[in-house]
């Protein structure tokens, strides 16, 4: 219900806000940050299926868990092809609810007369695979965020004549906000809820830690690592601040995303949470998160390549050097095409396994287990996502000049009742404020408080 008006308003809002080369420079720093760390997290992942070898002695007689809607198996290219078809959705309005997939394959055969050099002509018939997609149920939100960057931008371009609009976009994405602080009050209620009805469903919990024991442990490790050591030891040495402290900030987010297994679910509160408990300004907050959630996925990306290597091991075929490179690297693509949801990951999963040869069907094994693994893959994933902004914050204050600081610093105050009790309007340095100075170092955390 929040996703949607949230994550197109805020990066409307986000992108018309900043100057478009503090944009490009911003969005650059943090795709390296994201690419980066991602690919970090997959080496651990492969580092550590090698180290711990979950695939030896995991017998695969019975069905674990009961679960078997596998994904369709659809080509390597195919499934990076659907990737670009979503950036660019054909119709707005069904890109909030569907997205575009390869679904099946339609075998044409193709008739071409060859002569050979007696002059004898042959017909050779080859077969063509031709891809079938369509629209499938699941909002593509790449689609969207692309959409409201490019719009905000062309706003900020309008000049005056945006402002309007600007400022409908910065007031939508407020009062969701608001929302998002009432619905934090039921979180941990519907966090605790949600994990107990998903071990209540399991049929034989026990048998399943028994079998798939070793590559549950591999992937709750590499995301401990990941998570607790690599991404606080990144933050700390480019920002020299305590990164516990940020983590501990972000705690409720970090929670919601273990409880609902999903990054699109968990963004409206690690806006809030980044924004009011870290002091990240909105104005990279707002603009950096939602990209974050879309294409940020270093829990994904690590419990793939473990899984990849896992189910080799399982199989006993050795995987190669360009093998390994190979899931590296296509876990690392195919993570940016995960969708936000619980059991994303797990349906790009294909994509490697596909990449390298290996049987497909062995992903009912991982979907057994993956609602246990899901979870912190995904505290992960929205943790990176929380880092890379707090990150920019600290570049953005180390080298903005003393203006564009300033304005900053007023986005992070806004909505502060001013000395004279008039409201400080959110928004744009193209919107003029023309109040009072505004109160500095009280932040908004103190305004839901007097809320
Ligand atoms: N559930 C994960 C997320 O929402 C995606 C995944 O399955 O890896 O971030």
């Amino acid at each position: 219900m929040i996703i949607l008006p949230l994550v197109v308003c805020s990066l409307v809002a986000g992108a018309a806000s900043l100057d478009p080369s503090a944009l490009g420079r911003l969005g650059g720093w943090a795709l390296l940050f994201f690419l980066l760390t991602t690919l970090l997290a997959s080496a651990q992942g492969v580092l550590l299926a090698f180290l711990i070898q979950p695939g030896q002695g995991v017998q695969q007689s019975k069905p674990l868990g009961g679960k078997s809607d596998l994904p369709p198996a659809k080509d390597v290219v195919d499934s990076f092809l659907d990737l670009i078809r979503n950036i660019f959705p054909s119709n707005l309005v069904s890109a909030t609810f569907r997205s575009y997939m390869t679904t099946n394959y339609t075998f044409v055969p193709v008739k071409k007369n060859l002569t050979d050099e007696q002059g004898v002509v042959w017909e050779n018939v080859t077969v063509l695979k031709v891809p079938i997609g369509g629209e499938v149920e699941g909002m593509n939100i790449l689609g969207l965020v692309v959409f409201a960057i490019v719009f905000g931008i062309a706003l900020r371009k309008l000049g005056a004549e945006g402002e309007n609009l600007i400022k409908f976009f910065n007031s939508f994405n407020e009062a969701t906000m608001v929302l998002v602080s009432w619905i934090m009050w039921y979180a941990p209620l519907g966090i605790m809820f949600l994990v107990a009805g998903k071990i209540v469903e399991m049929e034989d919990v026990v048998q399943l830690f028994t079998s798939l024991g070793k590559y549950i442990c591999c992937c709750l490790v590499g995301h401990a690592i990941h998570g607790l050591i690599v991404l606080p030891g990144i933050y700390f040495i480019f920002t020299r601040r305590n990164p516990y402290r940020f983590l501990w900030g972000i705690f409720t987010p970090l929670a919601t995303a273990f409880g609902t297994s999903s990054s699109s679910a968990t963004l409206p509160l690690m806006m809030k949470c980044v924004e009011e408990k870290n002091g990240v300004s909105k104005h990279i907050s707002r603009f950096i998160l939602p990209i974050g959630a879309t294409v940020n996925m270093d829990g994904a990306a690590l419990f793939q390549c473990v899984a990849a290597v896992f189910i080799a091991q399982l199989n006993s075929l050795p995987l190669d050097f360009i093998q390994v490179i190979t899931i590296l690297v296509t876990a690392t693509a195919s993570s940016v095409g995960a969708a936000g949801i619980p059991a994303g990951g797990v349906l790009t999963l294909a994509i490697i396994l596909e990449a390298v040869g290996l049987p497909t069907n062995d992903i009912s094994l991982i979907l057994a287990v993956d609602w246990l693994v899901d979870r912190t893959c995904t505290v992960l994933n929205v943790e990176g996502d929380a880092f890379g902004a707090g990150l920019l914050q600290v570049y953005t204050e180390k080298t903005m000049g003393k203006a564009e600081a300033e304005e900053l610093m007023e986005i992070k105050t806004d909505g502060l009742e001013t000395s004279k009790g008039a409201s400080v309007e959110e928004g744009s340095p193209l919107i003029k404020r023309d109040g009072p100075a505004l109160l500095e170092g009280v932040n908004s955390c103190e305004k839901e408080s007097v809320m």
